[in-house]
């Protein structure tokens, strides 16, 4: 399952604006994050963090924990990703082991009848659930947990 394609429907400039600097990476136009240094603190960048999504490759070299202070660009600045309601969190488990939804249910200390009821995963389940799955909490609640932008920029820079 692709825990990005949430995140991609929600926030299609970012999405398209983070393909935009993989590209240029890979073509050698811009230098891998990991070659140049964070501007806000100086050490080792990672990421590169866009402050405009209609800018795709205005974007600023920035370590992880610099990158998730920035937080998203504009237009996205103060606007939480809602979770896809259109899911439920039976569904994002079809693809993991048979089993799943009875250690989540033991590790949430609730029913699997609750559990498969779900529709959104609860608030304070979501690092549970995590845990047990795998499914990050960016992906089972990206309106608590609104860092999918990182997770992202990670894989894309990597
Ligand atoms: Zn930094």
């Amino acid at each position: 399952m692709n825990y990005n394609r949430h995140y991609s429907a929600c926030r299609p400039l970012a999405y398209q604006a983070h393909i935009a600097v993989r590209r240029a990476v890979l073509a050698g136009d811009i230098p891998a994050p990991s070659t140049i240094s964070c501007v806000d603190c100086g050490k080792d960048a990672q990421v590169y963090d866009h402050r405009d999504y209609t800018q795709p490759l205005a974007v600023d070299a920035v370590c992880r924990s610099c990158n998730r202070l920035r937080g998203p660009g504009h237009p996205y600045i103060d606007k939480p990703l809602e979770p896809d309601r259109r899911v439920k969190f039976r569904d994002m488990l079809k693809k993991h082991p048979r089993g799943t939804m009875a250690k989540v249910a033991a590790a949430c200390g609730v029913s699997w009848a609750a559990v498969w009821q779900w529709g959104t995963v609860p608030a304070e389940k979501a690092l549970a659930v995590e845990r047990v799955t795998g499914i990050p909490r960016h992906v089972s609640r990206p309106d608590l947990f609104p860092i999918a932008r990182e997770a992202l920029a990670t894989t894309e820079a990597a």
